[in-house]
């Protein structure tokens, strides 16, 4: 069986696998929208009102109104299909939190309308050390401390039962309900959603690497920001 580093290493490989893929795939839709006898590059300095210009307006603008889109839709479609799936009532999310927050970060962003960290520090109660979280998860502990930079937080729910099962599960908060909501989360086996992730995760790929590189293009334009046509 595939271990948890092997399914990381796996993953990363086949996102930079279609990351390029995803790359000629937009570098060749820029090029169509290329204006007819323009040389050059989409992200050379043109002048006010040049062809070259319009062409990085109409770039932003098929970012903005038509990829944007695409991803919109296509992610939605990923959630959809989630619901083909259920929760088996493993109980390892309610045991093992992870948060890039502390928990006085977490209050205070929640302090300042955060609905996210809110809903989070109303359920989760840290762990006491980095080792007392290990005890549930090991092998995943090892691989966030030897793979993250910056601190990870630990934390479980304190509803569970001495069975490990929720003490209130027909009530379980939205936030319960909801996980996970994003299909490039690392899931174990027995999670029911499992399928669900491995079904989807060539898409949801796909569509990360969209929003990376569009928003290395945007990077590259920021003078243009404001002329782009508004959808
Ligand atoms: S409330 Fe229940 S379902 Fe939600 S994290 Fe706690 S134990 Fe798990
Ligand atoms: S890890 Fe998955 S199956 Fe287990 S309790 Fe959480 S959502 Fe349910």
């Amino acid at each position: 069986m595939e271990d948890l580093a092997e399914k990381i290493t796996n993953m990363r490989r086949k996102y930079r696998e279609i990351f390029l893929t995803t790359v000629d795939a937009i570098k060749q839709r820029v090029e169509e929208l290329r204006p007819e006898n323009l040389k050059g590059d989409i992200f050379d300095t043109y002048a006010k009102n040049s062809d070259g210009e319009k062409w990085q307006i109409a770039v932003l603008d098929m970012f903005e109104n038509d990829i944007s889109h695409e991803i919109y839709r296509k992610w939605n479609e990923i959630l959809a299909f989630r619901q083909n799936f259920s929760c088996k009532g493993c109980a390892t999310c309610c045991n093992l939190a992870c948060s890039e927050f502390s928990p006085e970060q977490l209050k205070e962003k929640a302090k300042n309308g955060d609905k996210f960290a809110a809903q989070f520090t109303s359920i989760f109660i840290p762990y006491n050390s980095k080792e007392e979280a290990e005890k549930v998860y090991p092998e995943y502990i090892q691989l966030l401390g030897n793979n993250l930079e910056g601190d990870v937080y630990f934390y479980h729910c304190p509803r569970l039962n001495d069975c490990k099962r929720c003490s209130d599960y027909e009530n379980r908060p939205q936030i319960c309900r909801d996980f996970p909501d994003n299909p490039l989360s690392i899931l174990p086996e027995s999670c029911g959603y499992y399928e669900w992730r491995l079904q989807v995760e060539p898409v949801a790929l796909m569509l990360h690497s969209m929003m990376e590189i569009i928003d290395y293009y945007k990077q590259k334009l920021p003078s243009l920001e404001d002329k782009k046509v508004r959808g």
